[in-house]
């Protein structure tokens, strides 16, 4: 036990990113584990930032984000929603889409209160429902399809339920949420007064004829949505932890309360280059969505060459695949095997369940250079079938 740990620390582990992003550095296995590029971001955004620096907009940001940026992100809506965002009360820039969503969830739960969390979960939902007090209700999607479990969604509200995290295109999954299934979660949160949290970080890194939907477009979702997003995703800079929740006025005033105390701002040149990147930026995205399905192809060719069983996901850029095949059935083991013997690193999605439930998948991510997938193809080809690791 560590001393002076406060009680609600007590049961968050180190996140499962970080761990097996260690063990791959210790091993020095191909991290396809954390999802991250490991090809340079674009320049033109880069050069921006360095401009800025050199501009010396280097003192605090106003704490609801820098106006240039907020207008850009207004832009950005008009063009890919036909929504027209009120660029000082609906829009809130914060470090990351983490903070948006720790600020998000802070702003609307009260203690006791119930939060719908789908599994498989981005592993800091729970921990943001627990710092707010409040008490995450699991509703889990079932594999291999993962379509929307209606019956259990309506099963899980109650009285108490006070909002519903909802993530589309979907970590670990991949999955694109279709508009059906998006009116029937709508059409639950004003049936019982809900708030929905839609975390749309993959926005944009979407293939083929998959469309991306807001839910906080639908009718009557609006007023009850806080949408966020991140452009570390979209401009291949995970690092500047630049993201943005979008709100109408009344919900953005209560995140920004959390905001202003939280971090009160990001960083100002940082915010400064993204203007630059969501306005000029979609030639660069058009051109990434092409790479990203490349790499998309390659990994799942080799996957299902190695024996797992894999369909290419609509969007973001992981991929779920089967290693049941294989002979494994405790996710963590072959991550760990995969990891420490074969040379490749991998997410055991167990982590991603609050009951550590084995969907028997694995999660690779191909946000990775050519050469790193196919140095990951040639070792994945090595990878023999056993009945004799299916014990974690
Ligand atoms: N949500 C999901 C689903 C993610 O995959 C990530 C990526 N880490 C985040 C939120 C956090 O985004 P950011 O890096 O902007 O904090
Ligand atoms: N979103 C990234 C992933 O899913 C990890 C981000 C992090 O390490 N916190 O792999």
């Amino acid at each position: 036990m560590t001393p002076f740990m406060a009680d609600r620390l007590k049961h968050f582990g180190t996140s499962i990113f970080t761990e097996m992003t260690a063990l791959a550095a210790q091993h020095k296995a191909i991290n396809l584990a954390q999802g991250f590029p490991d090809f340079a971001g674009p320049a033109f955004i880069k050069d921006a930032a360095c401009a800025a620096i050199h501009a010396d907009l280097n003192q605090y940001a106003p704490s609801q984000g820098v106006r240039p940026l907020r207008e850009a992100v207004a832009r950005s809506w008009a063009r890919h929603h036909s929504h027209e965002l009120d660029v000082e009360l609906e829009i809130t820039i914060t470090s990351g889409a983490t903070e948006a969503l720790l600020a998000a969830v802070l702003a609307v739960v009260n203690p006791g209160d119930e939060v719908i969390i789908f599994e498989p979960y981005y592993d800091a939902y729970p921990p943001d429902v627990l710092m707010a007090g409040g008490v995450p209700r699991y509703v889990r999607l079932p594999e291999p399809d993962w379509a929307l479990p209606v019956e259990a969604l309506r099963a899980a509200i109650t009285p108490q339920t006070r909002a519903i995290l909802l993530n589309t295109p979907h970590n670990p999954i991949g999955k694109v949420w279709s508009q059906a299934e998006l009116l029937l979660v709508a059409n639950l949160a004003i049936e019982h007064n809900l708030v929905v949290i839609s975390d749309e970080v993959y926005e944009r890194l979407i293939f083929d004829a998959a469309v991306h939907l807001p839910i906080a477009t639908l009718p009557g979702m609006w007023e009850r949505t806080i949408t966020i997003s991140s452009t570390g995703k979209t401009f291949s800079l995970t690092g500047w932890k630049i993201g943005y929740a979008v709100a109408a006025a009344p919900l953005s005033e209560a995140l920004q309360r959390v905001h202003q105390f939280m971090t009160f701002a990001s960083a100002t040149p940082l915010q400064m280059a993204m203007v630059t990147a969501l306005d000029a930026g979609e030639a660069y995205e058009r051109q990434l969505i092409a790479f990203y399905a490349a790499r998309r192809a390659e990994l799942v060719e080799a996957l299902s060459r190695a024996g797992f069983g894999v369909a290419a996901p609509a969007g973001t850029y992981f991929v779920m695949a089967d290693g049941r095949a294989l002979g494994w059935n405790d996710d963590v083991a072959f991550c760990r095997y995969l990891t420490t013997t074969l040379g490749v690193a991998a997410i055991p999605p167990s982590a991603f369940y609050h009951d550590g439930y084995q969907s028997g998948m694995i999660r690779f991510c191909f946000a990775k250079k050519p050469e790193t997938i196919a140095a990951a193809a040639s070792k994945l080809a090595l990878l023999v079938p056993t009945d004799t690791h299916d014990v974690g």
